[in-house]
């Protein structure tokens, strides 16, 4: 078996349930940025930094390995502009853009999303998750939202 077939494999035995589709996608349970036909952009529920945003395709693909490609571009397009909506809408010094694929590579979630992370000078550069209150959630997500919307 080639080593991409076995990855599939494997992450597709990990996981029947996928909270993606499930709730964010299907029941549109979260802080909201932004949404296309193919894509979408929300806030993660337990963020590294306040306003730390995931893009993810609306259809299941478990990581980089079996991504449509048309689907993979609209992404990192979207990415790219969340990055300076981020930047603009938290006053980080610095964004982290991260995508992580298969278990021993840190993927928690077994459906394909990109991390838009804030960052500041002097603080760690850690990815310990932090609380935020609903009310936190909100108004950063606005934030974000608003200079998202600037942008595009
Ligand atoms: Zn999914």
């Amino acid at each position: 078996m080639c080593l991409y077939i076995r990855i599939v494999f494997h992450v597709r035995m990990q996981q029947d349930y996928c909270v993606f589709c499930e709730r964010v996608i299907k029941e549109k349970d979260g802080f909201f940025i932004y949404e296309d036909d193919t894509t979408i952009a929300f806030m993660d529920h337990a963020p590294v930094e306040a306003g730390h945003v995931l893009i993810a395709p609306k259809k299941h693909y478990v990581n980089v390995f079996d991504i449509d490609d048309e689907v993979f571009l609209n992404i990192q397009m979207i990415a790219k502009i969340m990055a300076s909506a981020v930047l603009k809408a938290t006053y980080a010094d610095g964004i982290n853009i991260g995508q992580n694929n298969g278990p021993c590579a840190n993927q928690r979630v077994m459906h394909y999303h990109i991390h838009v992370i804030p960052r500041f000078c002097g603080s760690n550069l850690n990815w310990e998750r932090k609380a935020l209150s609903e009310m936190e959630m909100k108004e950063i997500s606005r934030r974000i939202s608003e200079a998202f919307s600037e942008l595009v």
